[in-house]
């Protein structure tokens, strides 16, 4: 779906395959919750069929119009990796054909160490034609969840800790302008025990036009935040939440991206281990503050302890921020390059998925496993990404 931020799903100069069309769901155990699948099934599709017999995917990114493949390829997370880890550990097989026709079967079990060089694994050991998933049992489609101010990054992350053992999702948007106390807004959510009948109606917006240069900016950065904060902390407390909105808040704005104008943007999101965490965090916000940049969109939450399968997987136990950043050239690289030290400094990582600039050196000091990874790559493919991070 090209869903990826960066250039993961990027070629080029060279073959761009579609798997859209790998759309067909081909079993369905009601009973055990097992789906498998064709590659290219939308999130969307098989959860609102799994959710007709109470079943939901264990593990969902931010946006439900991404593939089964690509969610496989960069093992994606959600807002529960502290309770389910990432999409790879319900991944309980799957088919990849190589480009030389060679067909592989792997899985947990079964081949692990395919399993864990394609999970992750950035679409370079072959395409993933089918997939079996374990999907996780629930009442319904409706969640009872509490959203909270905050300010300052401790308080974040006791409420962050304090959620963990009572609550499936937590995250929480974070102001990356509100000084050394940084405020956000904290959200947590449990699958509810009953079941609403019907679903709420759902106003679908896009953004019709590319202006031509970005709409986020300093000014209009400042009065959101505050704006945003003030009504969701008016709006606090519990509440029951559908899971579309809950999960997917931009799916309801088409061609949002639109609005960082004809230069584009970049997202920047890192994962911090636990014990440089907090400090580390705190010089990441200064770095940004500083330098006025980022924009709304700016999403905080930890990590728990779950180990992802993939050689690649980005998740570690700790803490990850990501953030939209408008296209200014130079300044925005000059700040990355900050952003950059601070990460490598505490030995974290930046993701894939949302990466369109890393150098090379900080990829490899934060993905250790890739000499073992490159044994596994489809000498038949590549990417902007791999040719500019692997070399391949
Ligand atoms: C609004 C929004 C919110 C998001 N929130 C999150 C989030 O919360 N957590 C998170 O982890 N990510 C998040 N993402 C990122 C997104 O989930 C991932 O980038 C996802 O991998 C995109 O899937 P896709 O089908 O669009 O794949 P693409 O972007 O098209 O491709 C991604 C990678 O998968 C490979 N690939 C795709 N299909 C196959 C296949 N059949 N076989 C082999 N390789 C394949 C491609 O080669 C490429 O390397 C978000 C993205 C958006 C736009």
């Amino acid at each position: 779906m090209g869903r990826s931020y960066g250039d993961v799903c990027l070629n080029p100069g060279g073959v761009l395959w579609s798997t859209t069309g790998l759309d067909h769901l081909i079993s369905f155990d009601r009973v055990t919750g097992v789906m498998r699948c064709e590659a290219g099934v939308l999130l969307r599709d098989l959860q609102a069929l799994a959710l007709q017999s109470g079943w939901m995917l264990p593990v969902s990114p931010g946006t439900q119009m991404v593939t089964v493949g690509g969610a496989i390829a960069n093992d994606v997370h959600g807002k529960n990796h502290h309770a389910q880890g990432s999409f790879g550990n319900h991944v309980l097989g799957l088919t990849l054909v190589r480009t030389d026709g060679t067909l592989i079967e792997c899985g947990p079990r079964h081949e692990p160490l395919w399993f864990a060089a394609t999970v992750g694994g950035l679409g370079l050991t072959g395409i993933i034609v089918q997939a079996s998933l374990q999907l996780r049992k629930v009442v319904g489609p409706w969640l009872d969840t509490e959203s909270m101010p905050y300010r300052g990054l401790e308080s974040f992350l006791e409420l962050a800790d304090g959620s963990e053992r009572g609550w499936e999702y937590t995250v929480s948007w974070i102001d990356c302008l509100s000084g050394q106390r940084p405020r956000g807004i904290f959200m947590r959510g449990n699958h509810a025990p009953s079941s609403h009948s019907a679903p709420p109606a759902r106003l679908l917006c896009s953004m019709p036009i590319t202006p031509p240069v970005s709409l986020v900016n300093q000014l209009s950065l400042r009065a959101f935040n505050e704006l945003y904060f003030r009504v969701n902390s008016w709006t606090a407390g519990f509440a029951q939440v559908h899971y579309l909105p809950f999960f997917y808040p931009l799916d309801n704005l088409q061609n949002w991206n639109r609005m960082y104008g004809r230069r584009g943007f970049y997202q920047y999101q890192c994962a911090i281990p636990r014990a440089a965490g907090l400090h580390a965090m705190r010089d990441i916000l200064a770095i940004i503050r500083r330098a006025g940049q980022g924009s709304f969109l700016a999403v905080f939450k930890t990590f728990g302890d779950r180990r992802p399968v993939g050689m690649l997987s980005f998740p570690m136990p700790g803490l990850t921020l990501a953030l939209d950043f408008p296209n200014r050239g130079q300044r925005t690289h000059q700040l990355f390059a900050e952003l950059d030290a601070v990460v490598a400094a505490a030995q974290g990582r930046l993701y894939m998925a949302k990466d369109a600039r890393m150098p090379r050196e900080l990829f490899e000091r934060g993905y250790p496993r890739v000499d073992e990874f490159r044994a596994f790559v489809d000498p038949g493919m590549s990417s902007a990404m791999s040719r500019r991070l692997l070399n391949q």
